[in-house]
């Protein structure tokens, strides 16, 4: 897998968490069983190509390595920023669907959905008291998602946005998740998971801390851009999806955007679209986009395309085989995989929650 990194220099920050990163790597190969990784995806939409190269790869990574992977079906967080959730089953059928043809393995790694966790969802009382209405409000994704929502005039930020850090913290706290795979981006999420985490104990748990601060995995990955040349994104209708067929996926790179110049050179910031289909075509022939550039040349633009849906075609083959495989199963199989991992998820979260309570003098 070529690893790519987006362009411009890292804040000191971010420097820090690559560096940890890096540590955390050698740490989860020699002990893979020492860690609990959280993440997971909104029910937005099926899962696209972005989702793929940018997270999915690399739990199925971590999976395979021996780590304990919990994926959250975050269905809860579609209303953060919209009144109609859509079909949620059927969109949680399809995101499972993606997971298990991805190589998610539901006998290693256990998926479920957040509003079928109660004791999970009642760890946000406590946890809402530890952190303050200014604390939340400077989270930069916060931020930036209420000024999306003002700026497309939507509704202004729901309570429900701005406690949204909260609520990562008890997806990722119920189940003493100590590894998080994240973006760049979502550092100062998971700074709110850590405060929480370091506050509960102080308060109710000083002489034996009873959360663990959770580690950020920033892993090296690919933004993918959609066809019309911003970030792939679900909401955007921009995406190319896992489930595509080959002849959508050959029509969806043929009208995505390039540029004038027709020899083909690998420059991510003066040629965005060119360089996203030179990362993307490298990513899935086992070579770097320079060295795609180089072979394509002045054959131009429409030999980059063929040459980049030939690579996904047949590296998606697998994937897409499998879960064609999976949804002509019928639908028992799919719903079973996430009966079971709601049924783990909610034996961890009634023991946390227990917990909890007991250390808060609630048990009654
Ligand atoms: P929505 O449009 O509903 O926001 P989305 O397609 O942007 O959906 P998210 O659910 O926001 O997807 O993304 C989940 C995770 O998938 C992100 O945290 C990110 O790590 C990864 N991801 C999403 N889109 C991309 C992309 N284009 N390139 C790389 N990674 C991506
Ligand atoms: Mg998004």
């Amino acid at each position: 897998m070529s690893v790519i990194t987006s362009p411009g220099a890292p804040t000191p920050a971010v420097a820090a968490a690559r560096e940890r990163s890096a540590e955390l790597e050698h740490l989860v190969a020699r002990n893979p069983a020492g860690y609990r990784v959280l993440t997971g995806d909104r029910p937005t939409g099926a899962l696209h190509l972005g989702h793929l190269l940018g997270t999915v790869a690399n739990r199925v990574r971590l999976q395979n390595l021996g780590v304990e992977v919990f994926l959250i079906v975050a269905d809860y967080q579609v209303i953060t920023d919209r009144d109609d959730a859509g079909d949620l089953p059927a969109t949680v059928r399809e995101v499972l669907l993606d997971y298990l043809a991805a190589g998610v393995d539901p006998a290693r790694s256990t998926v479920f959905t957040h509003s079928a966790v109660p004791a999970l969802n009642q760890l946000l009382l406590p946890f809402l008291s530890l952190v303050s209405v200014a604390e939340l409000e400077r989270n930069p994704t916060v931020k930036a998602e209420a000024e999306a929502s003002a700026a497309q005039g939507r509704r202004g930020t729901s309570g429900l946005l701005l406690t949204y850090p909260v609520h990562q913290a008890a997806d990722i706290l119920f189940c003493h998740g100590n590894l998080v795979p994240v973006g760049a981006d979502q550092l100062p999420h998971l700074e709110i998971t850590r405060t929480v985490a370091r506050r509960f104990n102080q308060r109710y748990a000083a002489a034996r801390p009873y959360f663990a601060e959770p580690d950020a995995l920033v892993t090296p990955s690919l933004t993918v851009l959609g066809d019309d040349g911003v970030k792939m994104s679900k909401s955007r209708g921009n995406a190319l999806e896992l489930r595509a067929s080959e002849d959508q996926t050959a029509a969806y790179f043929k009208r995505a955007r390039t540029d004038a110049d027709r020899t083909i050179t690998y420059e991510p910031e003066r040629r965005p679209e060119i360089a996203n289909l030179l990362r993307i075509g490298a990513h899935f022939s086992g070579t770097s986009p320079e060295a795609l550039a180089d072979e394509v040349g002045p054959a131009g633009a429409g030999r980059l395309k063929a040459l980049v849906t030939e690579a996904v075609v047949e590296g998606l083959r697998p994937l897409r085989a499998r879960r064609r495989e999976l949804a002509s199963a019928g639908p028992r199989y799919v719903a079973d995989v996430l009966a079971r991992g709601n049924a783990r998820a909610n034996e961890i979260a009634d023991r946390t929650l227990d917990d909890v309570r007991g250390l808060m003098g609630m048990r009654y």
